[in-house]
């Protein structure tokens, strides 16, 4: 396989540096002249999100281009997030009711939409779960049952109130709720748009290996998006060629802590209050909806291969994935079979 993808910060620079030049036929040559790609890239490294994330974009306008997506990043990252006191999420669980600036009311009504279509499985009130577990600032534990008991009588989108018309959000008694489920994948879809605004026809960011890329690379290529292996992040297990799209995974060896023997993630079941543990090890969700791909990648996670290849055959317009199960066995939805490359055997989960 060649080693020419992309996953986390690291690598895409191993793509950008291995690979900007590829013009290999004169074709793709005359196509490579005239998109300027024999200009440098622009690329930009940061922190932002509690991740490193990588921004690149190709062409003249690249540099506003990343420097508009850079500071979108931060602006929604002061919205967004709950580790600082002051944002709109962390004013909202505070004060238990408040209306919302146009981006954290679209993820709201977007996590809402997603909760009720996955049954639950994907719900942004898993909050007070996730600080029980220490997730939200390293002092991880295990609860008590009661504790997790207490907390999920609490848990449920279904006692939020959103008022759509005026985007307010009250919170029931006990609630507290984190868009971390979906933000990144939300932030990388506003990204795309700027690209867009920018005139930048080839680019891409990884969110702390969301992957979303727009366009094709300057050679007219597919971008090569690796899918890394949840056993050993070094490695991956296979390549997506893709075009335009999100390519976002949850895995439970992303945030993690052991005791006693057990390893404990940070993906939670909404029914048990427990980290999920529904035999996969890792979901990616390629969409060309940032949101939704982030979104889907926690839920499907959550469900398990069965419920997930069901849920995908209902919702096959709108996504496509890759399952890895506890026991390393890949299975790829027929939509991205053609698209997925491995060096290992996969099962291809069809639409019946
Ligand atoms: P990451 O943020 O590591 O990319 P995910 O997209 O899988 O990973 O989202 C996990 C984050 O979403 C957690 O850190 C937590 O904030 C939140 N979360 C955990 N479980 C759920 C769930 N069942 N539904 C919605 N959000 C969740
Ligand atoms: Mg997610």
């Amino acid at each position: 396989m060649r080693k020419d993808w992309i996953a986390g910060a690291l690598t895409v620079c191993l793509l950008l540096t291995g690979c900007g030049t590829g013009a290999e036929n004169t074709a793709e040559a005359a196509r490579s002249s005239m998109q300027t790609n024999t200009e440098e890239p622009v690329s930009r490294e940061i922190f932002a999100m509690d991740t490193y994330m990588i921004i690149t974009a190709y062409g003249e306008n690249g540099q506003e281009a990343v420097d508009a997506a850079e500071q979108e990043i931060d602006r929604l990252d002061a919205l967004l997030s709950t580790g600082s006191a002051d944002s709109e999420i962390s004013r909202l669980n505070a004060a238990g009711t408040a209306q919302l600036s146009e981006d954290s009311a679209e993820l709201v009504s977007r996590a809402l939409e997603i909760n009720r279509g996955t049954g639950g499985a994907f719900d942004i009130t898993v909050y007070p779960l996730m600080q029980a577990w220490g997730f939200t600032d390293e002092a991880y534990q295990v609860p008590s049952d009661s504790t997790i008991a207490a907390l999920l009588e609490h848990t449920g989108s279904d006692q939020l109130d959103w008022d759509d018309d005026s985007n307010t959000l009250t919170l029931g008694d006990g609630q507290a709720v984190d868009l971390g489920g979906i933000a990144k994948g939300y932030t990388s879809g506003r990204i795309m748009e700027l690209f867009d605004e920018y005139g930048v026809q080839s680019g891409l960011v990884s969110l702390g290996g969301n992957v979303h890329v727009h366009g094709t690379k300057p050679d007219g290529d597919k971008w090569r998006v690796g899918v890394q292996d949840p056993e050993n992040s070094e490695n991956v297990v296979g390549v997506l060629e893709v075009t335009d799209c999100a390519v976002i995974t949850s895995g439970g060896y992303e945030r993690y802590f052991e005791q006693n023997g057990t390893t404990y993630h940070h993906i939670i079941d909404p029914s048990t209050g427990k980290p999920a543990d529904s035999g996969l090890s890792s979901v990616t969700i390629v969409s060309a909806d940032g949101t939704l791909a982030d979104g889907l990648s926690t839920a499907l996670f959550v469900m398990g291969a069965d419920k997930a290849a069901e849920y995908w055959r209902q919702h096959a317009d709108e996504f496509d994935a890759v399952l890895i199960a506890d026991d390393g066995s890949i299975s790829v939805t027929e939509g991205i079979a053609d698209a997925f490359s491995s060096d290992q055997s996969f099962e291809i989960i069809s639409r019946k």
